[in-house]
C-alpha cells in the first residue's frame, strides 16, 4: 500500500458543503484520495459536487463518522490543524515538518490523520486533545484564518512535496518492529488511568481535567507502542485491585 493511502484528511463539523467539495478537489490534485467527514452540518450536495470539479469519486466515497474519536480510532498519528497559533497546549509544527512526519509514519505502516476544524469555530479543545501535535500554517497573526478548502490545499500540497522528496519508499528504513498504539487503544488507557486516579483519590477534590491534560501530553510525547500500553494497563489494573482491597479493609 502506498503512503498516500494511509493518510486521511478529516474535516470536522463542516458548515459549508462547498468546502467539502473544495477539499476533495484539493486532495485529488495532489494525488491523495482519503477524505473523511465527522458530523458535517450539511452533507455532500450540489454545491459540494460543483466545487469538487470532477473529484466526485473522492467526495462520494468519503465515510462519515459521528465524532472525531471514532474517525481516528485506528490511527497511530493524529495531527490537528489550527488557525490559532500558540493558543493550544500542543507542540506546534510547521506544515513542512508535519508533512514529513506524516509521510514517514505512513511509510512505516502507520495510519495517519490530518484534522481540520469548523469554518466558524475551528476544533474544540476536546478535539485538539485527541491530537498528538498541532499544525499551524504561519499566516499573518493579525489575519490568521484561511478558508477551510485553502488550508486543506496547503497541507495536501505539502504532503505531496514530502512524498516526492522521499527518494525510494521501498528502500526506506524499516519501521520499528512494533507499531505505536492506535488511537482507540490509547483512549482506553486514558479512561482506565482516569478511573484509577479517582480510586486512589489522587485529585483530592480538585478537577481531574488539568491533570489528565498533562498526562495526555506526557504519554503523547512517549509515542507508546501497543505492548507498552498493555504493560501500563496491567499496572493500573493492579493498582485498582489494591485500591478496592484497601477500601474493603477501611472501617466504615
Ligand atoms: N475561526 C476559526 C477558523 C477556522 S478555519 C478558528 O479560529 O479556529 C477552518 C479550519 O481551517 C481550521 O479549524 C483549521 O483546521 C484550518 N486552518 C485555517 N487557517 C489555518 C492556519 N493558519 N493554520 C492551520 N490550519 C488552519
Amino acid at each position: 500500500m502506498s503512503a498516500s493511502a494511509r493518510i486521511r484528511f478529516v474535516l470536522v463539523g463542516t458548515q459549508h458543503p462547498g468546502n467539502i467539495g473544495a477539499a476533495a478537489r484539493a486532495l485529488k490534485t495532489m494525488g491523495l484520495a482519503r477524505l473523511v467527514l465527522v458530523a458535517p452540518e450539511k452533507g455532500v450536495d450540489e454545491e459540494a459536487l460543483r466545487r469538487a470539479a470532477g473529484a466526485d469519486d473522492l467526495l462520494l466515497d468519503s465515510p462519515v463518522f459521528a465524532n472525531l474519536a471514532e474517525a481516528v480510532a485506528d490511527c497511530q498519528l493524529v495531527l490537528g490543524c489550527t488557525a490559532r497559533s500558540r493558543r493550544v497546549a500542543l507542540e506546534e509544527l510547521l506544515p513542512a515538518v508535519a508533512a514529513q512526519q506524516a509521510v514517514q509514519a505512513a511509510h512505516a505502516g502507520q495510519e495517519v490523520a490530518l484534522v481540520f476544524g469548523r469554518e466558524r469555530t475551528g476544533l474544540s479543545n476536546d478535539e485538539l486533545e485527541l491530537c498528538q501535535r498541532a499544525i499551524h500554517i504561519p499566516s499573518d497573526p493579525a489575519f490568521s484564518s484561511l478558508n477551510l478548502g485553502a488550508a486543506v490545499q496547503v497541507l495536501a500540497y505539502t504532503v505531496r512535496m514530502a512524498m516526492l522528496g522521499e527518494v525510494a519508499p521501498a528502500a526506506a528504513e524499516p519501521g520499528p518492529r512494533e507499531l505505536p498504539a492506535a488511537h482507540g487503544q490509547l483512549e482506553g488507557f486514558y479512561t482506565q488511568l482516569g478511573q484509577t486516579l479517582d480510586m486512589i483519590d489522587f485529585h483530592k477534590g480538585r478537577s481531574p481535567d488539568s491533570a489528565m491534560r498533562k498526562l495526555r501530553r506526557l504519554f503523547g510525547k512517549a509515542a507508546l507502542t501497543e505492548q507498552e500500553v498493555r504493560l501500563l494497563r496491567g499496572i493500573l489494573a493492579d493498582a485498582q485491585r489494591m485500591a478496592r482491597l484497601a477500601g474493603q479493609a477501611d472501617p466504615v
